[in-house]
């Protein structure tokens, strides 16, 4: 990629549509949802009881990219509250990855060697019926309260931090301006050699990547990198690819994590053109995850062996470029540990 100072914006860029009134106008009303995807039908009281133990919420973007009337929909799953989230099992807790015990305070949460967790905020645009941080505790566990001081001070503090990972909730949720704020405090800290940024937001919203988003970000002078999560081909969209070729004019690092899901993309060809596509949008896949293990997720869970055997397949039909690493997090372990 050119490094480039004057950056070329795509004329869909310049023309910023309010992407915060866009996100106040998702679906938070199963009921709604159902009726916009002509799937009423489905309505029932136990989908309720599920959306009160994790709420629904979906963006009208996501909503446009599902098939009408199809309740096998891959992107219908991924958000619709089942009657299966209330079934529970005892390898599925609140917390499967341990993550209160590694939480240090002031939004930090530190697992692996030289790189931190920023949870700067709880808000998602979009709530993922599988995420492993369901039931995270959020109003206790955010940087955003005091303005950051407090992260950025502990982080001043830990001399081994040379990266931190902007995470939530998803960081692009909050405004330009404090995330400007928040990334030119970071980068007054002489040790960081790192900055990346863990979002689904351009892939739910992609109207969030406006012109001033590409110009904070493009001040940005370390090295950025930003990993997306996209679980499916048809969640690649026009507008995704058109904001991805942006954030690329901008000469951000973009990489793709992806969650293997039952039902959802635990099939070997929708796995080889979500890789081909994402490359054709200018990101690389890093991680296919297994299920975290968390409450309610059971119904999403892939075998170990399946996963093994359809990581096999996808390696015989990819180049090793495209091949994103199948990884399991393990509490306790020092990295994602390859399956
Ligand atoms: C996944 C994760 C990271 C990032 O790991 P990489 O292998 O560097 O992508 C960092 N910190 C925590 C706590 C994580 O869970
Ligand atoms: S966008 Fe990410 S953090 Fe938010 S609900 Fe989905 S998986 Fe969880």
């Amino acid at each position: 990629m050119i490094p480039c100072t004057g950056m070329p914006i795509k004329p869909e860029i310049t023309q910023d549509v309010n992407w915060q009134q866009e996100l106040a106008s998702s679906f938070t009303r199963i009921q709604d949802f159902l009726e916009y995807v002509d799937l009423s039908r489905l309505y029932d009281h136990s989908l309720e009881h599920a959306g009160r133990q994790f709420s629904f919420r979906v963006t009208r973007h996501f909503a446009s990219l599902i098939k009408k009337g199809d309740p096998t929909d891959p992107l219908l799953l991924q958000v619709l509250p089942s009657a299966a989230e209330l079934q529970t099992h005892p390898d599925f807790s609140r917390d499967p990855l341990q993550d209160k015990q590694a939480y240090q305070g002031s939004g930090i949460l530190q697992k692996y060697h030289g790189r931190a967790l920023l949870i700067s905020t709880a808000a998602c645009a979009i709530n993922c019926r599988y995420c492993f941080r369901r039931y995270f505790p959020y109003t206790s566990h955010q940087a955003a309260r005091d303005k950051w001081s407090a992260a950025v001070e502990q982080i001043q503090a830990s001399p081994h931090i040379t990266e931190i990972i902007l995470s939530g909730g998803d960081p692009l949720s909050l405004s330009n301006a404090r995330l400007d704020d928040l990334l030119t405090q970071l980068q007054a800290n002489p040790r960081l050699e790192r900055l990346r940024i863990h979002t689904r937001l351009p892939v739910v919203l992609p109207d969030r990547v406006d012109s001033e988003l590409l110009r904070v970000l493009g001040s940005v002078e370390l090295p950025l990198a930003m990993v997306i999560h996209v679980n499916h081909p048809n969640e690649l969209s026009s507008e995704l690819h058109h904001a991805l070729q942006a954030l690329r004019g901008i000469n951000i690092t973009l990489l793709n994590q992806a969650v293997l899901l039952k039902g959802v993309n635990d099939n070997l060809e929708h796995q080889v053109s979500l890789c081909e596509e994402l490359y054709a949008s200018g990101v690389l896949p890093y991680y296919l995850h297994l299920l975290d293990k968390v409450a309610g997720s059971m119904h999403f869970e892939v075998s170990k062996q399946r996963a093994r055997e359809l990581h096999q397949a996808m390696a015989g039909r990819l180049p090793g470029y495209l091949l994103p690493r199948l990884v399991a997090e393990i509490p306790g372990s020092t990295s994602k540990i390859p399956v």
